[in-house]
C-alpha cells in the first residue's frame, strides 16, 4: 500500500512484478500541496517489454479457463472492499476528493470486479444458428463465439483515480484480453494499489502492467500495432485526436459532457421540486464538479422555474465546502490551482457578458465555491464547453419540447436527467434525447456500473459498463459445420 505523507517512490507494475525506471513522477495534494508520494516512471525499453510481455501471453490468457479468471476478479473485489478505508484515504490525498466521495468510488470499484467476475463465469457460452430457412444453407449450422480483439491499451483520466481503472482492467481479465493501464499523471497512486491486489492473483504474469507513462511518450504507445484496442476515458480533445492518429483500430472513447437536469411541469408538488432541487445541489458539485455526468446545466419549465430557483440556490449553499479529509466535507478542491483558475475565468466570463451570479463565484487556491449562474449568454464558453468544476446554469423553458431542444442544444450529449412523473412522458424523453443514457426523476448524474455507459455526439464512442466493455474488447467469430 503506497504510503501516503512520506517520502517513498513506489515501483509501477510491469508485466505482473515490480519495476522502477530512471525517473519519478511527484503526487501532491490539491488541498494542500503536501506531498502524497512518487511513482517510478518507465523507460522506453521497459515500455517495449510490457507490451512485448502482453503480447507473447496473448493465446495463453484468452485460453485461460473461466473459473481461473473469474477467481482473480472476484479476489480483487474482495480485497479492494477489506481495503476500503485505507485506500479512499490514498484517492482523497491524490485527488483531493472527499472521504466520503472517495468511499463510495471505492465501494464501486468493488462491484466492477464482482460484476466482471459473474459476466466472466457466463459469457461466450456461444449460440448456434440453424441456416437451413435457406435453400444454401441445408446441412449447415453457425456457431458464433466471441474471441478478444487483442492487448487493451486503457488510459484513464483523473476525476475517479481508481473506479475509471476499474473499468479498464476487470472487463479485460473477464474476456481474457491483456491489458496495459495508464492512469492520470496528477493520480497515478491508485492504480498503483489495483496492481499490488492483481498481483496477488494467478493471472499470467504478461497479462497485465500498470505503466504511468509521460504523456509525450503516449503516442508511440498509442501507435503500437500490438495493442489493437484503445479504452480511452479523458477529454474529448485527446480522445478525438487519438482516434483519428488510429484510424484502424477499434476505439473507445468515454469524453466528456455537460449534463442537464430537467424540470418539467408535471414535477411540481413541494416535495417534488424539494427533491429535485437536493439532487441537483449534491450533483452538480460532487467532486467538485469533476464528473462527466455532474450536473451544469437546469432546464426547468417555466411553470415550476421561479418555485424550484431558490430551493436549489439553497441546496447548492448547504454543501459543506473545506477539508477533504474531514468526513463532514461535502466538496472539495478541484485537482489544480489551474483547474480553478479556468473554471473562475468562464464564471467571469459569463457575468461580464450579462448572467447573473446567484452564489458562489469565489476562488481560494484550487477551491472553487459552489455557484449558481441564470442567464446566461448562449455564445459565452460555460454555456457551450464541459465547465468540469462546481457551477450549474439555470434557464427556463416553455414546455417539453423546448427542454429537449435546450438539452440537445449541445455539443455533447453523455446523461441527461429528467424529473416527470409521466411515464409517457418518459418515453418521449427517451426518444427525444440525444443522448447515451436518460435518468428519469433523477440527475443525469446516476450511473450504475453494469449497464451500458457511454456518449452520443462528441460524449464519445462505444460503451462502458462490465458486460458492455466486454463486447467491446472482442468481436464475434462465426464458425460454420458442414453436412450435418
Ligand atoms: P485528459 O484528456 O487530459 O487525460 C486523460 C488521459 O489521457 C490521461 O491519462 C492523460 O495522461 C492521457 N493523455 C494525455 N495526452 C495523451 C496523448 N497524447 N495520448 C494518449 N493519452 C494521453 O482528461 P482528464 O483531465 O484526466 O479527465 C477529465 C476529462 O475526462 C473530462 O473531459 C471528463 O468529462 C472526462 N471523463 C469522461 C468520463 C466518461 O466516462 N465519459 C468519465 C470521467 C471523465
Amino acid at each position: 500500500m503506497p504510503e501516503t505523507n512520506e517520502a517513498v517512490t513506489h515501483a509501477f507494475w510491469l508485466a505482473g512484478r515490480k519495476a522502477t525506471g530512471e525517473s519519478t513522477l511527484e503526487v501532491t495534494s490539491p488541498w494542500d500541496g503536501r506531498r502524497v508520494g512518487a511513482v517510478s516512471v518507465p523507460t522506453e525499453a521497459q515500455i517495449e517489454e510490457a507490451v512485448a510481455a502482453a503480447d507473447a501471453v496473448r493465446d495463453e490468457f484468452a485460453a485461460t479457463p473461466a473459473h481461473v479468471r473469474a477467481a482473480a476478479l472476484d479476489h480483487v473485489s474482495r480485497r479492494l472492499a477489506e481495503r476500503t478505508e485505507e485506500i479512499a484515504r490514498l484517492i482523497s490525498d491524490e485527488n483531493g476528493k472527499p472521504m466520503k466521495w472517495a468511499r463510495g468510488e471505492v465501494g464501486r470499484a468493488v462491484s466492477v470486479f464482482r460484476f466482471a467476475a459473474e459476466e466472466a463465469r457466463r459469457f461466450n457460452g456461444g449460440e448456434a444458428q440453424r441456416l437451413d430457412t435457406d435453400a444454401g444453407g441445408v446441412g449447415r449450422l453457425a456457431l458464433t463465439r466471441r474471441f478478444p480483439r487483442g492487448t487493451v491499451l486503457g488510459i484513464a483520466p483523473f476525476n475517479f483515480p481508481l473506479n475509471l481503472c476499474a473499468h479498464k482492467v476487470a472487463p479485460a481479465i473477464a474476456v481474457g484480453a491483456p491489458i496495459i493501464l495508464k492512469p492520470a499523471p496528477a493520480t497515478p497512486l491508485s492504480a498503483i494499489v489495483l496492481g499490488e491486489l492483481l498481483s496477488e492473483t494467478e493471472l499470467p504474469a504478461g497479462s497485465w502492467s500498470v505503466l504511468p507513462v509521460p504523456n509525450d511518450r503516449m503516442p508511440a504507445l498509442v501507435q503500437d500495432e500490438r495493442l489493437p484496442v484503445i479504452s480511452f476515458t479523458g477529454s474529448d480533445k485527446v480522445g478525438y485526436a487519438i482516434k483519428e492518429s488510429v484510424p484502424l483500430k477499434h476505439c473507445t472513447l468515454e469524453l466528456g459532457g455537460n449534463g442537464a437536469a430537467v424540470v418539467l411541469g408535471d414535477y411540481a408538488s413541494e416535495a417534488d421540486l424539494d427533491w429535485a432541487a437536493t439532487r441537483i445541489g449534491t450533483f452538480s458539485n460532487y467532486q467538485g464538479g469533476q464528473s462527466c455526468i455532474s450536473v451544469q446545466r437546469v432546464i426547468a419549465d417555466a411553470s415550476v422555474y421561479e418555485r424550484l430557483l431558490p430551493k436549489v440556490i439553497a441546496a447548492v449553499e448547504a454543501q459543506v465546502t473545506g477539508d477533504p479529509t474531514d468526513d463532514a466535507t461535502d466538496v472539495g478542491p478541484l485537482v489544480s490551482e489551474d483547474a480553478a483558475r479556468r473554471v473562475e475565468e468562464w464564471v467571469d466570463e459569463a457575468v461580464q457578458a450579462g448572467a447573473q451570479l446567484l452564489t458562489g463565484g469565489k476562488r481560494d487556491g484550487a477551491a472553487y465555491a459552489p455557484t449558481v449562474l441564470a442567464d446566461v449568454p448562449a455564445d459565452v464558453t460555460i454555456a457551450r464547453e464541459e465547465v468540469f468544476g462546481p457551477v450549474l446554469t439555470v434557464q427556463r423553458a416553455e414546455g417539453e419540447e423546448a427542454a429537449y431542444a435546450a438539452v440537445n442544444a449541445s455539443k455533447y450529449g453523455l446523461q441527461a436527467g429528467v424529473f416527470t412523473r409521466d411515464v409517457q412522458t418518459a418515453f418521449r424523453a427517451h426518444r427525444a434525447l440525444e443522448v447515451g443514457g436518460v435518468i428519469i426523476g433523477d440527475v443525469p448524474s446516476y450511473r450504475a456500473d453494469q449497464m451500458p455507459y457511454g456518449g452520443a455526439k462528441r460524449s464519445g464512442v462505444g460503451r462502458e459498463g462490465v458486460r458492455f466493455a466486454m463486447e467491446d474488447y472482442t468481436y464475434e467469430r462465426v464458425m460454420v459445420l458442414t453436412g450435418l
